[in-house]
C-alpha cells in the first residue's frame, strides 16, 4: 500500500515538475509555476522520508533517522530562505552557481556512499563467487563512477564561478592549461573504466574524485567572467544529468525524471545564451571573452566627440514624444531602478506618450534578467518586447531611452568584424529619432569594448546614476 501511496506521490512530484517547467517560460505565470513545481517536489520528499521501505531477512525497514532528516531539511530551509531573500537581482548568477554546486556535491556524496556500500558487498562475497559479483554490480559502478565524476566536476566549477562572480576569484591560465585539463579528465576517464572492471580497488574512487575536483577548478578557472553565466547554465545540466546517475542508483523516477529534466534544461539554456551572443560553445569555453578587459578595449575603435543632454532637456525630449521605448540593461539592474522606471513610464503614459520596453535576450547578467526585474516592478508584460519586435518598431520611435545598456546596443557587433561581440544581434536603436543613452561614465560594458553609438549624431548622454536620473527625469516631467 505504502509502495503504491510513493509511486502516486512520485508521479505529482513528476508532472509538477514539468507544468511548472512549462510555466517558467512566461513571466505571467513564472512565479505560480515555481511553487507548482516545489510543491510536488516537497511532496515526493515527504512521500519519501516517511513511506519508503525496503525489506531484509524479511523485516521492513523504514528510512529512520528521523532527527538527522529534519535537522537538516530545516537548516537547509532556514539557510536557504535568508539567502533568496537578502540576494540582489544583480548577484542572482551568484546564488544559482552557488545551490548548482550544492546539488552536484550531494550527487558526488551519493556515489561515494553507494559506493561503500558496494564495497562492503564485495568484501563480503567469497572468492569462488568474486567474478560473478562484479559482473552483476558493473552496470552499478558505471552510475557510480559517473555521478561521481559528472557531481564532482560540477561542484568544484560552480564553486569556481560563484567565486568569480563575486569577485574573489581572479581569471587564472597558463600554457597548456586546456591540454593539462583534457589529460586530467582523460586520466579520470580511464581509472572510471578500469574501476568498472575492477570495482574491489576501493582507493581508485577517490583518485577519481581529486581528479574530477582538479578538472572541475582548472575548466573554469580560465574562463572570463563576462561568460560565467554561460558556464553556470552549462554546469547545471552537468548536476542534471549527475543527479538522474542518483536516480538510476535508487531506482527513484522522480530523481531520475527531475536530473534528466535539469540536465536537458541547463543544455538548451546553454545552446540559447549562445545562440544569442552569437558565439560557439567552444569559444565560450576556450575563448576567454571578457576575461581580459585590457586586452579587448577599445577593439571596436570608438572616436569622436560624445554630447551630453540635460535633465530638463531629455524630460522635455520625451514629454513631446508620441513613441519612447525603454532599453533596459544591466546598469539599470545595479542601481535596482526599475520600480522608478516604471514610475517615469507611467508618467508618460499619463501625458499621453506611448511607452514600451526594448528586451534584448542577454540584456543583464543571466537569461529573462530584465523580464524579472520588470515583472517585480509591475510593469505589464504586454508593453515588454523581445528584439525582433522591438528591431521593427525603432524606426516609428521618437525616442529611445536606454538605461545602464551597452552591449546590447552596440552596432560593432554589427559592423566590426574585429570585435570580440561580432555577430551579436544588438538592439537597432539607431533607427529611432533620437538616442539616450543613461549611464555614470564612458566606460565600457561587459565585454570592455568602447561602444561607437555613444559618439553617433544622433545620441546623447545623460549621465549619472540610473535611479537618481530617473527620479529627477519623473520630478521634470510632472513639474513640466
Ligand atoms: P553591459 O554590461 O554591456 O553595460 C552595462 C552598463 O551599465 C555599463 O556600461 C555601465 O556603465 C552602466 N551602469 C552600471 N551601473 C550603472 C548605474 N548604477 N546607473 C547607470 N548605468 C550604470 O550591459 P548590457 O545589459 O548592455 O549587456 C549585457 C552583457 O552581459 C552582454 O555583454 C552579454 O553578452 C553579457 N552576458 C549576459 C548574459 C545573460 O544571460 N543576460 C549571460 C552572459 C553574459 P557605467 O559604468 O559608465 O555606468
Amino acid at each position: 500500500m505504502n509502495q503504491h501511496l510513493l509511486t502516486i506521490c512520485y508521479l505529482i512530484g513528476s508532472i509538477t515538475f514539468i507544468l511548472g517547467l512549462k510555466m517558467l517560460s512566461n513571466p505571467a505565470s513564472a512565479r505560480k509555476g515555481n511553487l507548482l513545481a516545489a510543491g510536488g517536489m516537497s511532496i515526493a520528499i515527504f512521500g519519501t522520508i516517511f513511506l519508503f521501505s525496503y525489506d531484509e531477512n524479511g523485516t521492513t525497514h523504514y528510512l529512520g533517522n528521523y532527527i538527522w532528516i529534519f535537522a537538516a531539511l530545516i537548516i537547509g530551509a532556514i539557510v536557504g530562505t535568508l539567502a533568496a531573500k537578502k540576494v540582489q537581482m544583480t548577484a542572482m548568477p551568484e546564488m544559482v552557481s552557488l545551490f548548482n554546486g550544492m546539488g552536484g556535491a550531494c550527487a558526488a556524496l551519493i556515489s561515494i556512499v553507494e559506493f561503500n556500500h558496494l564495497s562492503k558487498e564485495l568484501d563480503a562475497t567469497p572468492p569462488a563467487e568474486i567474478i560473478q559479483k562484479i559482473q552483476e554490480v558493473q552496470p552499478t559502478v558505471l552510475i557510480i563512477v559517473l555521478g561521481l565524476i559528472i557531481g564532482s566536476v560540477s561542484f568544484a566549477g560552480s564553486m569556481i564561478a560563484w567565486g568569480k562572480l563575486n569577485g574573489k576569484v581572479k581569471d587564472f591560465s597558463f600554457t597548456g592549461q586546456n591540454i593539462l585539463n583534457m589529460v586530467v579528465l582523460a586520466a579520470a576517464l580511464g581509472l572510471a573504466v578500469y574501476m568498472i572492471f575492477n570495482p574491489q580497488q576501493h582507493m581508485l574512487l577517490y583518485a577519481i574524485l581529486g581528479l574530477s575536483l582538479f578538472y572541475g577548478i582548472f575548466f573554469v578557472m580560465p574562463i572570463g567572467g563576462a561568460d560565467m553565466p554561460v558556464v553556470i547554465s552549462l554546469l547545471n545540466s552537468f548536476t542534471g544529468v549527475a543527479a538522474a546517475c542518483g536516480g538510476f542508483l535508487y531506482d527513484n523516477k522522480v530523481m531520475l525524471t527531475g536530473g534528466i529534466l535539469v540536465g536537458a534544461a541547463g543544455t538548451l539554456l546553454t545552446i540559447l545564451m549562445c545562440k544569442a551572443m552569437n558565439r560557439s560553445l567552444k569559444n565560450v569555453l576556450i575563448g576567454s571573452f571578457g576575461g581580459n578587459k585590457k586586452g579587448v578595449a577599445g577593439v571596436a575603435g570608438a572616436q569622436g566627440e560624445h554630447k551630453e543632454i540635460s535633465l530638463s532637456d531629455a524630460a522635455m525630449v520625451m514629454s513631446y514624444a508620441n513613441k519612447v521605448l525603454i532599453v533596459p540593461g544591466y546598469g539599470l539592474a545595479v542601481a535596482q531602478a526599475q520600480h522608478t522606471c516604471h514610475e517615469l513610464e507611467k508618467i508618460l503614459t499619463e501625458k499621453g506618450v506611448e511607452v514600451k520596453y526594448a528586451i534584448h535576450p542577454v540584456a543583464g547578467r543571466m537569461p529573462g534578467h530584465m523580464n524579472v526585474l520588470l515583472a517585480e516592478a509591475d510593469v505589464s508584460y504586454d508593453i515588454l518586447m523581445e528584439m525582433e519586435q522591438a528591431n521593427d518598431e525603432f524606426p516609428t520611435t521618437d525616442v529611445v531611452l536606454i538605461l545602464g545598456a551597452n552591449d546590447v546596443v552596440n552596432p560593432a557587433a554589427k559592423s566590426d568584424p574585429a570585435s570580440p561581440i561580432y555577430g551579436m544581434p544588438i538592439l537597432d536603436v539607431e533607427q529611432a529619432k533620437t538616442v539616450i543613452v543613461n549611464k555614470r561614465s564612458m566606460k565600457p560594458g561587459y565585454a570592455g569594448i568602447e561602444n561607437d553609438l555613444f559618439f553617433r549624431p544622433k545620441t546623447s548622454m545623460l549621465f549619472g546614476d540610473a535611479k537618481k536620473v530617473l527620479q529627477d527625469l519623473c520630478t521634470e516631467i510632472k513639474n513640466a
